[in-house]
């Protein structure tokens, strides 16, 4: 048994060459899993974990389009839908430069687990483009997502596949692409989330990540008899999750003093308050600006560019208690996690998709911390978009406070899940493990009942 994890990942990195996010991915999972295999052997003979980490289906194509000076672009378009033992593909789109193939497998990977510890009936899938929405006019972005979704629409559905948003995603492109796939289509369906309140969306879908996040943070401080009131936290990036991580922050009493974006962060040592963050809404969403101008606006923060010379995100070396990553992948290096730990946080909750290294993941597990990871931390945005489903279904919207109280109640449900998973196999306090453990029971299970798909 002891040699399952380095045989398991040989054999994976030699059928995926050059796909490092996806190899960390999975090499986290496996670790985790040893002994669940150990324990149930039924899951090893019915190789549950190899069929896992193959996406049931991939589809690649071409994105042609016509830019404002009447140049015609060429992107690629991806789709990959991982696994449906429990419910249909459900995952994100991203739209950013370094998408590829591998990238996306380990989104796709990761968002399984994930959709798995909602308790919804949701499989796991992933896509996007190598498109980069910045810079480029309203007309373009439309164009882009018209042409891409006039391919997407023969592989998606309502009972097949329902995708959302991701980096670079937001409610502008899932507008352009909903409206699409209806003209193509000839029918109005739920099969995106996060759509505009007016032709389907839910309330608190936009809110839904950034507030769970916090909601994830707030039981794993409860389980020290601690809250988030007067803790001073961290928050990388400055797109939807971080956004509203930093308006729960501030309705449970902390003192949000960061924000990003691939430019550079902002500390503000007085911490955000209400006003400021209705200038950091207005300044991304609206004006689609640079967080560089929060510090023309508001002197007492201060603004640090970017210098990869560095070695390190000075973001993350700050005195404080709590750390909310928001960004984006490996964005907490091993230096930044000592970092963290040095200065006095914590609690570590990922808003972002795998933003801490390996080693840093092992740090924080060692020393304690109360780290939750990803696909625990940020699943209330998929459950979220679970309801909107839901509500689609029935034709009817939930109230506000209605949608919030199943949001908050779902992630109070993944942080049992995780406690009571990681105690089950010898890992108390272990979120890592938790998560893993508990994502990976149900679609095994399934994926045993359903028999060799
Ligand atoms: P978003 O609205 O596009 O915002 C992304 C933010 O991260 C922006 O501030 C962006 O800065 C920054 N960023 C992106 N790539 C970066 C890079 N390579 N280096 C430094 N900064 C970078 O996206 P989002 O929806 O908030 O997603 C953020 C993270 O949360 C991702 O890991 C995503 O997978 C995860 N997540 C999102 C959801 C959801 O519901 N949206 C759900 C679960 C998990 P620039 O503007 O300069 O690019």
């Amino acid at each position: 048994m002891s040699t399952f994890v380095d045989d398991f990942m040989a054999e994976l990195k030699a059928q995926n060459p050059a796909e490092p996010e996806f190899h960390q991915a999975v090499q986290e999972v496996v670790e985790s899993l040893e002994p669940v295999i150990e324990r149930n052997p039924q899951y090893r003979q019915a190789k549950i974990l190899e069929r896992m980490a193959e996406p049931e289906r991939v589809i690649l194509f071409r994105v042609p389009w016509v830019d404002d000076k009447g140049e015609i672009q060429l992107n690629k378009g991806y789709r990959v839908q991982m696994n449906s033992a429990i419910g249909p593909y459900k995952g994100g789109l991203r739209f950013h430069p370094s998408v590829y193939l591998g990238l996306l497998k380990f989104l796709a990977f990761e968002q399984v687990f994930k959709n798995s510890l909602t308790t919804l009936p949701m499989g796991g899938g992933k896509g996007g483009s190598n498109f980069d929405p910045k810079g480029k006019s309203d007309r373009e972005v439309m164009a882009f997502c018209q042409s891409f979704m006039t391919e997407l629409c023969q592989h998606v559905g309502t009972r097949t596949d329902i995708p959302a948003g991701d980096i670079g995603v937001g409610g502008r492109e899932i507008g352009f692409l909903f409206g699409q796939y209806k003209r193509v289509r000839n029918e109005f369906v739920g099969v995106l989330t996060g759509k505009g309140i007016e032709y389907g969306g839910s309330l608190i879908r936009p809110e839904a990540t950034g507030y769970g996040a916090v909601y994830f943070a707030a039981e794993m401080l409860a389980t020290r008899n601690q809250t988030l009131e007067g803790k001073t936290c961290l928050v990388s990036g400055s797109g939807n999750v971080a956004q509203y991580a930093v308006e729960k922050i501030l309705d449970l009493g902390g003192k949000p003093v960061t924000f990003s974006d691939s430019g550079g962060y902002i500390y503000d040592e007085a911490g955000l308050d209400r006003e400021k963050h209705a200038f950091l809404l207005t300044l991304k969403n609206v004006r689609r600006g640079r967080v560089s101008e929060y510090a023309d606006r508001f002197p007492g923060a201060v603004y640090t560019p970017v210098d990869t010379a560095r070695g390190f995100n000075p973001l993350w070396a700050h005195k404080a208690d709590c750390a909310f990553p928001c960004a984006t992948q490996n964005e907490i290096a091993l230096t930044d996690a000592q970092n963290l730990v040095a200065n006095g946080v914590a609690l570590v909750s990922e808003g972002a998709n795998m933003p801490t290294v390996p080693e840093g993941v092992n740090l924080f597990v060692e020393k304690k911390l109360l780290y939750g990871p990803g696909k625990a931390a940020n699943a209330g945005g998929v459950a979220t978009s679970g309801l909107e489903q839901s509500q689609n279904s029935l034709r009817l919207s939930w109230t506000r406070e209605e949608v919030d109280a199943r949001l908050h109640g779902i992630m109070k449900s993944i942080h049992r899940q995780c406690v009571d998973a990681a105690a089950a196999y010898g890992a108390e306090g272990n979120y890592v493990a938790g998560a893993n453990i508990a994502g990976f029971l149900k679609v095994a299970n399934a994926m045993t009942a359903q028999g060799v798909v």
